[in-house]
């Protein structure tokens, strides 16, 4: 099925409100079924390619224009269920950590809340030194979270967090959301509203200024359906200052996964190399051994709400 039977919006940056851009990569989006494309939000493989990505002639933000309607993507979320996301519970738990460790370069205690926060592995991890809670639009993954590790969760967005009103928290964090959000602008704003003076917001999101974005070009992991912006070092520096933001750090993240998993993220390169990487991987017994890879290319940033 073309991109012409999705229902697809025009969006200005959400950068600067600028309505002049350029392509950048296309590849059309295709469905594999009939027209129920509303999980394609969440689960990659539902929705392969896509689309138009753009960049921005004004200020260089990149994103995907024009894109699925709001009301497709935010059903998606809110119906996701994702039990291969469960699969590899130990190295998100372990991530996790990673993640922490760098907020707790700027605070050790306090409260603590997630947006996006799925299943509940990074609060889980956190609530050891935090008080936790989260928000997360999937009503399946809330009910996993409260489920699994008895947490406070809301099935939720940032942009209108009701069972939060009136509280305010020491430590924001947004872990692989940003890029997925209708409007990262909006999102930062309401977060800067949530935290206490000085708290800090924590944020992780793929880089598209990075050294393997520009070799992969079109080919780049970090281009994908369920992702509508894209963020390099500079913009997302810009948009959180002008959100009022002081940025404290921004450094690249490496991750810890199975070789299988990391082998699922080469599907969309030229055949040759998944499968010399899958011989491999098989040939060496190693689909469940735990590996760390920076591949540089994933940006992780600590910011002091001014
Ligand atoms: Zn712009």
């Amino acid at each position: 099925m073309e991109s012409s039977s999705l229902n697809l919006e025009e969006t200005p940056c959400n950068l600067c409100g600028s309505k002049e851009s350029a392509v950048l990569y296309e590849r059309p989006y295709l469905t594999p079924h009939d027209g129920e494309s509303g999980a394609f939000a969440a689960t990659t493989d539902e929705f392969r390619n896509y689309g138009r990505i753009v960049y921005c002639l004004k200020c260089g933000l990149r994103y995907t224009n024009p894109r699925p309607a709001a009301s497709l993507i935010l059903s998606g979320y809110g119906n996701c269920v994702d039990e291969s996301y469960l699969l590899e519970s130990s190295s998100r738990s372990i991530n996790a950590h990673l993640s922490l460790n760098t907020i707790k370069r700027f605070i050790s205690s306090g409260s603590l809340l997630e947006v996006g926060s799925s299943v509940g592995y990074f609060l889980n991890a956190a609530r050891t030194d935090f008080e936790v809670t989260g928000l997360e639009p999937s009503h399946w993954a809330t009910e996993e979270a409260k489920r699994r590790f008895k947490i406070e969760c809301y099935p939720e967005s940032i942009e209108n967090p009701k069972s939060i009103e009136g509280r305010n928290f020491d430590v924001i964090a947004m872990s692989d959301v940003i890029e997925h959000l209708l409007d990262p602008k909006a999102a930062l704003l309401s977060s800067r509203r949530f935290l206490k003076p000085g708290g800090i917001l924590y944020l992780l999101t793929p880089d598209i200024g990075s050294l393997s974005a520009k070799i992969m070009r079109g080919y780049w992991w970090g281009l994908r359906p369920a992702h509508i912006y894209y963020f390099s070092r500079q913009t997302m520096m810009r948009m959180l200052i002008e959100s009022g933001f002081e940025i404290l750090t921004i450094k690249s993240f490496g991750r810890i996964f199975t070789y299988s998993y990391w082998l699922s993220r080469l599907k969309n390169y030229p055949k040759s190399v998944f499968l010399t990487a899958g011989g491999l991987i098989k040939v060496l017994g190693l689909e469940n051994k735990l590996v760390y890879i920076d591949t540089r290319d994933s940006m992780e940033i600590c910011a002091r709400k001014r």
